[in-house]
């Protein structure tokens, strides 16, 4: 059984390559943000925090997970995208995760420079219907029809927190709060450092080799 953590920052393709993982290995893709992103519909504060780019509290993000988490199937494995943020919400983790015999077995580290994630973020464009991701500043990565959806044809849309000044915050929470996760699972063997300034596919395919059949 695959359980897997990408860890990295806003826009370095967690959830595009957690979409390929998803098909590929047939795991579940837990997405905290996307969880928020859903909860938040019926709660107007939930919407101000993610809008900001803070994090959300531990109780609510900790209680949207367990959920997910306790409801996978017996041999199911799980990609985590989002999720730990913080030493603390990974030691959490790794109780409910010993708990349910899905212990984490690998963490890929998605790296990409400052300057590539700013870019990425202004031309990022979400279909709200099949959570495709799609990036009009790149070439590659921009939809065949203006604004609309390759996959399902629903119109695209851009997240409420996907500007600079919400990136500026989101950045630098990661900086303080996410990347001392970095040596935490270096200690433990499982951490994998991924180039992810490559395209999708090639992305993909190193983690392919890593994590195998
Ligand atoms: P993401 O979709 O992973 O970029 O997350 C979007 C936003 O959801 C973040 O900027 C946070 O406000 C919130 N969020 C997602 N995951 C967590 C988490 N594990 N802990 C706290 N807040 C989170």
């Amino acid at each position: 059984m695959k359980n897997v953590i990408l860890l990295a920052p806003p826009a370095a393709g967690k959830g595009t390559q957690a979409h390929l993982l998803e098909e590929y290995y047939h795991l579940a893709h837990i997405s905290t943000g996307d969880l928020l992103r859903e909860a938040s519909r019926t709660n107007e504060e939930l919407r101000e925090c993610l809008k900001s780019g803070h994090l959300v509290s531990d109780e609510i993000v900790l209680s949207l997970l367990k959920e997910r988490l306790l409801n996978l199937k017996e041999e199911e494995g799980y990609i985590l995208d989002g999720f730990p943020r913080t030493v603390a919400q990974a030691e959490d983790l790794k109780e409910i995760s010993q708990k349910i015999h899905k212990e984490i077995g690998y963490v890929f580290l998605l790296e990409v420079p400052k300057e590539v994630l700013e870019q990425r973020i202004t031309g990022r464009r979400i279909c709200s219907t099949c959570g495709a991701i799609y990036n009009l500043n790149n070439e590659m990565e921009r939809p065949t029809q203006k604004d609309i959806c390759n996959r399902c044809h629903q119109a695209l849309t851009t997240r409420q927190d996907d500007n600079l000044e919400s990136f500026e915050v989101r950045y630098q929470t990661y900086l303080k709060q996410t990347q001392p996760l970095v040596s935490y699972y270096e200690k433990q063997n499982i951490l994998y450092r991924i180039d992810s300034t490559k395209s999708k596919e090639e992305v993909f395919q190193k983690l392919k080799e890593i994590l195998g059949d």
